[in-house]
């Protein structure tokens, strides 16, 4: 996708069509180019690709104000498995829903998305206060997480955890390190901003101090989890100190409420919105090369991720697809296990939406072309789901031809069977069975019959003027035919 690259910025409409090999930095910096108060809700680091980051989710700093990128996503061009170029009209609502936060990856090749832009200030404030428990990081880690999510949506507060060496104890030891690092979606002078942190923390932000941004590194290994408001309570602040856990991984909590408790679960694949309080991302930092190290520092996230269990999400311990886990299963695709396979991590990333887009994988793939060891399983090949597939795939069929025949038959024909054929009960039959037969035709022409030949909403409109044309047809051929009849009889007679 590396060559697919272009991104165009449209002020007047407040869109841009992004292809899919762009990076973050370079959607931000060409909507910069055009415009002081615009930006897009999307991640933190300028590195990250926007095809594996639209389709998956994207969060950022702008989440709680806007929510995520699949929220402002408003078209979209793939590459289906059939080769075909679609845009949203031609691949439909289903498959528009799954790529916009269900992962590209498991639908085809996403070549562009169409996005809304989102109104910001020119200037915003941002800062960085620093405790640790010397200074009583472990109060004020349990007091941001009472208010982190409930705060004003304009106000994003990430909190990191990590171990630091200190000079504040006799030995130099290291400490745990918590670092509030924010962003105001307003301009505030530095003492507006630490006096406003002090209405609500125990921050003491005497010290408080300007920060700006820089590029952060890659992360080679990262897990994300999210922690539910319930579980807030109790036990992690104050299991801080006695924590030996942190060492050189670092837990990073990145608020919810605002914007993402509003939007519902299943307006998108992301179902992780209303009653979370944050989303952590365990990640570990290591230039040692070799499996050694690689196996310390992986060992180390595992152990730090055990340890959260109980202050996190259960039945399913939820996950963010686009920190893709592999420990938490991986899918051999091997026919049947295949759906039982795929659904242990599905529905940690994508809880009830993962049905959904079982049924959407499997009418747009059925034969599964585009797979990897975590992407959405078809449904198993069983008569049951057979059946389900072909009403999922025909219920505009079969809703159409029984409400129509119904339509037709109680309101439309009588009328006109009655014109056409006053005392002729054959002929009025005849009447009916033409207007199915149109009905049918019509809603089969613009199905286009199984997800393979589906061929978009021009058939749609083929179809409709095909049916009319025939009706109308029908309309004139059968009163001229009943007039010659009539004559004919009566001719008979004389
Ligand atoms: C340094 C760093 C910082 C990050 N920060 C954030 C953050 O702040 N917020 C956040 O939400 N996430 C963040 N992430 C996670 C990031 O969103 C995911 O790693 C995302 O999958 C990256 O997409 P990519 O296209 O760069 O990666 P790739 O590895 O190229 O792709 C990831 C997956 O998407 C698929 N894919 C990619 N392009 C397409 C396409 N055009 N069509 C179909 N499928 C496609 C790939 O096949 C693969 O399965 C970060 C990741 C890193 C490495």
């Amino acid at each position: 996708m590396f060559n697919l690259r272009s991104i165009h910025v449209d002020i007047d409409s407040e869109t841009a069509w992004v292809q899919t090999g762009a990076t973050l930095g370079e959607v931000y910096y060409r909507i910069a180019e055009k415009s002081k108060t615009h930006g897009f809700p999307a991640g933190v680091c300028p590195t990250v690709g926007v095809g594996g980051h639209f389709s998956g989710g994207g969060y950022g700093n702008l989440m709680r104000k806007y929510g995520l990128s699949v929220d402002h996503i408003v078209d979209a061009q793939i590459v289906d498995v059939h080769g075909r170029v679609l845009d949203r009209n031609f691949m439909g609502e289903d498959l528009f829903w799954a790529i916009t936060g269900g992962g590209g990856a498991s639908f085809g090749v996403v070549l562009s998305y169409k996005i809304n832009l989102v109104r910001v200030p020119e200037t915003v404030t941002v800062f960085r206060v620093e405790r640790t428990l010397f200074q009583n990081a472990t109060d004020i880690v349990y007091h941001y997480l009472q208010v982190a999510d409930k705060l004003e949506e304009d106000l994003f507060i990430r909190l990191i955890l990590e171990v630091v060496e200190t000079n504040q104890t006799k030995d130099n030891k290291k400490t745990m390190r918590a670092a509030f690092v924010a962003i105001r979606l307003y301009r505030n002078e530095l003492g507006e901003i630490c006096a406003f942190l002090d209405q609500f923390s125990h921050w003491n932000t005497r010290g408080c101090f300007a920060f700006s941004y820089s590029t952060s590194t890659n992360p080679p290994e990262k897990k994300i989890r999210l922690l539910e408001e319930a579980d807030s309570e109790e036990g992690f602040g104050v299991d801080l100190e006695e924590n030996d856990r942190v060492r050189d991984p670092l837990l990073t909590f990145n608020p919810y409420g605002g914007k993402m408790a509003e939007i519902s679960s299943t307006s998108s694949p992301f179902p992780h919105r209303a009653g979370n309080l944050a989303k952590i991302q365990y990640a570990a930092n290591w230039d040692a090369s070799g499996a050694e190290a690689e196996k310390h520092y992986i060992d180390l996230m595992r152990k730090l991720h055990e340890y959260m269990t109980p202050f996190v999400s259960n039945s399913p311990r939820d996950a963010y697809f686009n920190y893709k886990d592999l420990d938490l299963g991986i899918n051999n695709h091997n026919g049947k296990a295949s759906y039982e396979e795929g659904k242990v991590h599905g529905v940690m990333y994508f809880k009830a939406n993962f049905k959904r887009l079982v049924e959407i994988k499997t009418k747009v793939d059925p034969h599964n072309f585009f797979r990897n060891e975590q992407s959405i399983p078809t449904l198993p090949n069983n008569w049951g789901n057979k059946i389900v597939m072909f009403i999922i795939n025909y219920w505009g069929l079969l809703a159409a031809y029984v409400i129509g025949a119904l339509i037709i038959h109680k309101q439309l024909c009588p009328p006109f069977a009655g014109k056409l054929a006053k005392a002729n009960k054959q002929r009025r039959e005849k009447v009916d069975g033409l207007w199915y037969f149109l009905a049918i035709t019509d809603v089969i022409l613009a199905k286009g019959g199984p997800t393979e030949v589906r061929r978009g909403p021009t058939v749609t409109w083929v179809g409709s003027a095909t049916a009319v044309a025939a009706c109308g047809g029908g309309v004139v051929a059968f009163p001229v035919n009943g007039v010659a009849r009539e004559e004919k009889r009566k001719k008979k007679e004389k």
